[in-house]
Order: C-alpha cells, then structure tokens, then sequence
C-alpha cells in the first residue's frame, strides 16, 4: 500500500463519479473497509486466428488465438465487473464483413460473462457496476445483459462515443448511436483527480485508499482508461484494457509492427502510454500486467470457478 500510495500524487479534490445528467454521486464507500482485493480473469469468447494474425503481429503475439477477457473483481467488499465481453448486436456482422466476410469470432464453448457469473452463483444484484475500459464492442458487451448496472466509464470516452458520426459508431464500437443513447444515461463519468508521478497520466482512487485506481491510459481510444489494482501486500495487478495488447509488448515496451493498425484514436499517444506502463511494471516487478487479449489468459479459463469462490470469500 506504502508504495503505491508513493507512486501517486494524489490532487486535492473529492472523489465523485458524476453521471452525465450532471447530478454529482458520492464516491464509493468501501463496504469492508479493511477488506481484501482480488481480481479473476473471465474468457467469455476468442478472436480466432484470421483476425488475430492481422491484428496483433508484431506486439508479441505467438499464438494465433486470442481470448477476449472481462475481470471479476472484488476489493474492499464490493464485487463488480471490468468490461464485459463481446457485444451480441446486429452491428456484429457488420464487423464479420468488415473482417472479409468470415466469421469474426468464436463464441462457441465460451458462455457469456453473465452466465459463467451465474454459474458461481453470482447475480446481476450482487454487482455493485460495470467498469468500461474502452467503448469499443469486445468489451461492452455485457452493458445489455446487466441491465440494473452503472457504468463507470471515463469523461473523455463519452465524449468520443457522443461525438462519432453515426456509421462510424457502428463501425468502431459495434453499437449503433441508438443503442448508445440507451446505455449512456446508465454511465457515471469518473472524473480525473489525481496523477501517476512522473507520468502526466491522470488517476482516480475509487475508495480514497489506494486499493483500487483507475489510470487514464488515452492512445487506443481517447478515454482509455486502466484498473490498478493492490491485490496483496506484495503483488500489485493493472487491467489495462487495450493500452497494450500483450504482456510481452508492455514489458518490452514494444509499439510498433501492426499494433498502430489497432489504434482508433492517437498512436503517439498510445506509444506515450505504453512507455509509461513499461516504466511502471520494469521498476516495481510486484506488478502483474493483464491485457485483454493476451494469449497466457487462455490457460486461466478453466479455473475461473475456484478462483471466484476464493475471490467471493474475501472478507
Ligand atoms: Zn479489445
């Protein structure tokens, strides 16, 4: 806890999650203040290999499959979710098209995120939100099937949800503008009011104690944001989205080959983040990077139920 509450410079306003109708939250008020924080990976399907290969050459990639991966997380007592899987609109075929007309991905074998959680005994009511890393449709896509649950996404991926032209929105976060303006008025804007020293990224500490701290990690999409999360006295783990798509690229900090093909927002600003991340994982190893995509993810699907019923035992 010492050293991440050394790594981040906290400002001095409130914590408050501000909904986009304007009317401010209080912050989260942990439930067990003393409470533990665990996190489990959760394979809800794979982009399979005539997607993977275009996409992900050149960022460390070996395999050919890739899972897409939301992340059950407890932490100080609350159970909630980052991201959620893939979204099951009519805007997928638009995509499988856009993808050269082959099936775009694997759902077969891969139940979706509510029914794995369902499978543990974990309901819609035990979750307290939906954390969003990035709007794009591999990871929004359980937004629909909770439909009782915030969403806490950054103000500045809002703003380019809002601001995409509508073909553009179906083509870049598989949802329509329509399907959209059902799910913003569930979307409580985190509010940036702190940073990561020495980094200029921005930061917010969702319990005020560091145990969970939500990193603007801007590049892939403007609002881009990454889950730090102090797991235990000596390990800390970031969910970063798609800020990098590998564990190899963000340990060797590797931007290049092909992965600039899978940026929708700003390259630079993507490398930017990557350097940033590699500093923060090389300089303290009790780090433990997880992208979404990463291929080591695949092994960890088959002990998601052990890992929930550790993780539901917290106190
Ligand atoms: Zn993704």
């Amino acid at each position: 806890m010492a050293a991440l509450g050394a790594a981040l410079a906290m400002g001095q306003q409130a914590c408050s999650l501000t909904p986009n109708t304007g009317r401010a939250l209080d912050h989260y008020a942990p439930a067990a203040p003393k409470g533990g924080v665990g996190v489990c990976p959760l394979v809800v399907g794979v982009f399979p290999a005539r997607l993977s290969g275009p996409w992900f050459t050149g960022a460390g990639i070996k395999n050919d499959i890739n899972p897409v991966t939301a992340f059950l997380v407890k932490a100080r007592g609350v159970l909630f979710l980052v991201d959620g899987g893939l979204v099951a609109t009519d805007h997928m075929p638009l995509i499988m098209r856009n993808a050269g007309g082959a099936p775009g991905y694997e759902l077969a074998g891969y139940a979706t995120a509510r029914a794995q959680l369902e499978q543990v005994g974990i309901r819609e009511s035990d979750l307290s939100f939906l954390v969003v890393t990035h709007a794009h449709g591999d990871h929004t896509g359980a937004a629909e099937a909770f439909p009782g649950l915030p969403l806490l996404m950054s103000s500045e991926e809002v703003k380019w949800v809002r601001a995409l032209l509508v073909p553009r929105s179906d083509a870049i976060t598989w949802r329509s503008q329509e399907a959209w303006n059902q799910l913003l008025p569930r979307v409580q804007s985190v509010q940036w009011n702190g940073q990561l020293a020495d980094s200029g990224l921005s930061t917010f500490d969702l319990f005020d104690d560091g145990s969970v701290v939500f990193l603007h990690t801007p590049g892939h999409t403007p609002g881009s944001m990454s889950v730090m999360l102090q797991t235990g006295p000596d390990q800390r783990t970031v969910l970063l989205g798609d800020a990098a798509l590998t564990e190899k690229s963000v340990r060797q900090n590797i931007p290049s080959g092909l992965l600039g093909k899978f940026v929708d927002d700003d390259i630079r600003a993507s490398e930017r983040t990557l350097s940033v991340l590699h500093r923060l994982i090389r300089d303290d190893p009790r780090w433990r990077p997880y992208p979404s995509h990463d291929e080591r993810l695949l092994a960890e699907r088959h002990t998601f139920e052990s890992c929930a019923k550790a993780l539901l035992a917290l106190p």
